[in-house]
């Protein structure tokens, strides 16, 4: 029998984060000695009193379904974590909690997007936003920014990409793959153009928050412009904060009409996200923060010494960000060096002959780039640059 899969299998392809971290790991369970810089993912375990609360969780018996959009008590913790950390207001029912903010900008679209309707996506983006609109049967429509422009577009840029068809503007600062942030003055001036266009939703996907070293504090969107409250979601989670990946939380803020909507599309697919994960978050945002900073700490001082490190190999150029844990270079001159037809080539012969697993730029609709993660300790980067040397040189 041919089996003939749905007309949207056709739109999307696999997410190339997750290609490439699970190729890498099937090399080391083969006995290569891979370095693994595709995974976006802390390396520390998760804060003892966080994973206790699990456990704890476990024992008590939370291990029933809960409310589709999140347990009271998790809701309470993420409106004081709003208040405290991005002066915004919610009330419970504007709150979603969801299987991680993948899951919770899968909801949004889902809730959003009719058949054509535009989603204006700034690229380099983080790899699933496209996808995840085709699915919906929206179109992306990718706002170009390099790095003359320090990956960030400008409000002349925005204006241009706005039509009638416009649904949903995606923000995402500090930006997965380029650790690129918007500063405050920045984000008024990108809000300025909204402002004018009060068909559009907005989704701002402020996961790295804490991941962050920029100049001036992180600033949200709507903390930038309240005007916008109205009509955007403010997109978080615990999984890069609190090295909480594999527990599944992401949450955001939003109107109670599309939250509303979200938890509808969430209760026809997954219900609730994970009890015991729920409780976990809850201790997470609620207790002593000062396992964030200390993480940070580490992130910061990868980072300065990997955008150093990859400036100083031949062929390869790399901005500084603010935040995240990712380091996007620039690799033109050294695809051509090494006679690479393009990023997916360069990724191919780093994975082959230095060993050194990465993700190539096109995926964040950036070619000639690749993304390095630097959630990984000193000596792994030490190690994986030297390999990178090796081959260049
Ligand atoms: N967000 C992480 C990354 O960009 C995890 C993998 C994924 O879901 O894309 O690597």
């Amino acid at each position: 029998m041919t089996i003939r899969l749905a007309s949207r299998m056709q739109r999307i392809k696999p997410s190339p984060t997750l290609a490439v971290t699970a190729r890498a790991a099937k090399l080391k369970a083969e006995g290569k000695d891979i370095i693994g810089l595709g995974a976006g993912e802390p390396d520390f375990d998760t804060p003892a009193h966080i994973a206790e609360a699990g456990i704890a969780a476990i024992r008590a018996g939370m291990t029933r379904y809960t409310n589709v959009d999140g347990t009271p008590e998790l809701k309470d913790a993420i409106i004081a974590k709003f208040q405290r950390d991005n002066g915004l207001k919610y009330e419970r029912n504007q709150i979603l909690v969801s299987a991680g903010a993948k899951h919770t900008i899968f909801n949004l679209m889902q809730a959003l997007l009719d058949d054509g309707d535009e989603v204006v996506i700034p690229a380099p983006f983080w790899v699933s936003y496209p996808d995840m609109a085709l699915l919906a049967g929206g179109v992306p429509v990718i706002v170009s920014a390099g790095p003359e422009q320090g990956y960030k577009i400008t409000p002349a840029q925005l204006e241009a990409a706005i039509t009638p068809r416009t649904k949903l503007f995606i923000l995402n600062s500090p930006s997965n793959p380029t650790g690129a942030a918007y500063t405050r003055a920045e984000l008024a001036a990108l809000a300025e153009v909204l402002l004018r266009h009060p068909h559009v939703v907005i989704g701002t996907d402020d996961m790295y928050e804490h991941i962050w070293w920029g100049p001036e504090p992180f600033c949200s969107l709507v903390t930038a412009c309240p005007a916008l409250y109205d009509r955007t979601v403010t997109i978080n989670g615990v999984s890069k904060s609190y090295a909480m990946t594999g527990w599944r939380i992401g949450y955001c803020g939003g109107p109670a009409e599309i939250i509303k909507a979200m938890a509808t599309i969430q209760g026809q697919s997954t219900s609730n996200p994970t009890s015991i994960s729920q409780r976990a978050a809850t201790v997470a945002l609620n207790s002593d923060q000062s396992c964030v900073h200390e993480m940070n700490r580490h992130f910061k001082a990868r980072h300065d010494w990997l955008v150093a490190a990859l400036n100083s190999l031949p062929g390869v150029s790399c901005l500084p960000g603010f935040g995240t844990f990712y380091a996007f270079a620039n690799v033109k001159g050294a695809m051509e060096k090494l006679g690479c037809a393009d990023d997916n080539a360069f990724a191919e012969k780093l994975i082959t002959d230095a060993l050194v697993a990465v993700v190539p730029g096109s995926g964040f609709g950036a070619p000639d780039h690749m993304r390095l993660s630097f959630a990984c300790s000193m000596e792994t980067l030490e190690k994986a640059v030297e390999r990178m040397r090796a081959i260049l040189s």
